[in-house]
């Protein structure tokens, strides 16, 4: 490995002089789909000790990225970059395709390593910074879209974050008229120009539903779910495809292609709907259904972090998408798993998110976004906190509820704030924790809290 790592190295800095002429480049350090990242220092500090030295991240681009793609990244990290725990850039050097960013090193560890060990200090520290990170992209009217720990790297040790990848962010597109926007508007012309075209599905199915064996955290057991709606579509699961293993790095542009076939139609899984179609309420797809379009929105991202405005193509998507998945990271924290959510497709991910949020508030939302989710069965949803709880192998206080039913991640049973109860906690997270991931994980994009709005929650208003 070593060998090879050092090959990569001179092969690099041969097909790029400059860089070898001014960098020391010691060792690699990440690895993503797009990229890979070295450690490296000024040459003209070769002799000072390592603590004197400047260390920077040295980000390699894949030499088949679309120009346009790496230009928009640059962008990013140009406009928005360097403040607010956000990832600047110091330098950009190309020789025909290579290309490289350079960028402040920060030292991290893996999120596994740590999830567990974050007390509630810790943690609201660790979700304010990635909040303030998120208000500050989202005010220049970029969504990241691949918000997750590996892309918002923590120096546990100086309590240092930084927010990195700009490989699949995206201009928020203004939405269309009399469509109420989530999070700060698009009105900055700050020379951020919108993506080309990142990925969008291909002809998918026109209704899919599939029996699934629930592996994640979240999960209570076995669920047929279909996604519909007036554009019916549900995402297909694309076996072995990047993306499968949890927690790996998802599409990115131009890596999806059409995804011919239905997998597993169950008979009576898809509810009818009056007045639609010939064939609804009937497995399999009509004549009127096959000859529509399948809807076209931006799915890239990483499996697990998807929102369902993703997962359910919702054309118009919003900053909301990076709050769901900071929500996601909240409810690993608290529940100190990581990964959180386990589902290799997209129709598996909605039925782990029917799971957590239950089928209601997911149909809610769906129905919203002019979407239909059909469940064979109702899911209440989980009690974040019993599920915390349960996890962590505390024995779950019989406290008065805060909601009905404990402490459940559908927003219409939150309790005020007045209503929690500050003596009662599970591994020391008070109930304004399990609230705010109730908020960022809204599944209804519309009325999920912005990152501006999380700032302002108890959790991450309370001092330290
Ligand atoms: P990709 O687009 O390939 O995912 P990233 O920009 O996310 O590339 O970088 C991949 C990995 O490299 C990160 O997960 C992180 O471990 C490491 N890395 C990236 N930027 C830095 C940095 N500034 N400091 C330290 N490590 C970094
Ligand atoms: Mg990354």
């Amino acid at each position: 490995k070593d060998e090879i790592e050092k090959h990569q190295i001179n092969e690099l800095l041969h097909k790029l002089p400059r860089l070898d002429k001014i960098f020391e480049v010691h060792r690699k350090i990440g690895e993503g789909t797009f990229s890979s990242v070295y450690l490296g220092s000024l040459r003209q500090h070769a002799s000072l000790s390592n603590d004197e030295k400047r260390w920077f991240a040295i980000k390699h681009l894949v030499p088949t990225a679309h120009p346009a793609r790496i230009e928009h990244e640059l962008r990013c990290l140009q406009d928005i970059g360097g403040k607010e725990h956000v990832i600047g850039v110091e330098l950009c050097l190309r020789n025909l395709d290579t290309i490289v960013f350079i960028m402040p090193y920060i030292p991290h560890r893996k999120f596994s390593e740590y999830v567990g060990e974050m007390d509630a200090t810790e943690l609201r520290q660790y979700m304010r910074a990635l909040m303030v990170a998120l208000r500050h992209v989202h005010s220049f009217g970029v969504i990241h879209r691949d918000v997750k720990p590996s892309n918002f790297l923590y120096d546990r040790d100086n309590k240092r974050y930084l927010l990195v990848d700009f490989g699949l962010a995206q201009r928020l597109c203004p939405a269309p008229e009399g469509t109420p926007m989530i999070g700060p508007p698009p009105a900055h012309s700050n020379g951020v120009r919108k993506r080309t075209r990142d990925e969008e599905d291909g002809p998918a199915a026109k209704r899919v539903a599939l029996d699934l064996s629930m592996g994640s955290p979240a999960a209570t057991g076995t669920a047929t779910i279909a996604a519909a709606g007036p554009e019916v579509a549900a995402a297909e699961p694309r076996p072995g495809a990047a993306g499968s293993r949890p927690g790996a790095t998802g599409s990115r542009p131009g890596m999806s292609g059409p995804r011919p076939g239905t997998v597993g139609s169950k008979p009576g899984a898809v509810g009818p709907r009056p007045g639609r179609c010939p064939c609804a309420g009937v497995a399999g797809v009509c004549d009127m259904c096959s000859g529509r379009a399948a809807p076209r929105a931006p799915r890239a991202g990483t499996q697990g972090f998807r929102p369902p405005e993703v997962l359910l193509k919702y054309p118009h998507q919003t900053t909301a998408v990076d709050v769901w998945a900071a929500g996601v990271v909240l409810a690993s924290a608290l529940t100190a798993r990581y990964p959180f959510f386990r589902a290799s497709d997209d129709v598996a991910a909605l039925a782990e998110l029917a799971d957590l949020v239950g089928t209601e508030p997911l149909q809610r939302a769906a129905a919203s976004l002019g979407r239909r989710v059909v469940s064979s069965s109702a899911r209440r949803g989980v009690c974040l906190r019993a599920l915390a709880a349960r996890l962590r192998g505390e024995p779950l206080r019989r406290a008065p509820c805060v909601c009905r039913r404990e402490f459940c991640l559908c927003p219409d049973r939150i309790k005020k704030a007045e209503e929690w109860d500050p003596r009662r906690s599970v591994a020391g997270f008070p109930d304004s924790a399990f609230s705010l991931a109730a908020r960022l994980l809204d599944p209804d994009p519309r009325t999920r809290i912005s990152a501006h709005d999380a700032l302002a929650h108890p959790f991450l208003a309370a001092a330290d």
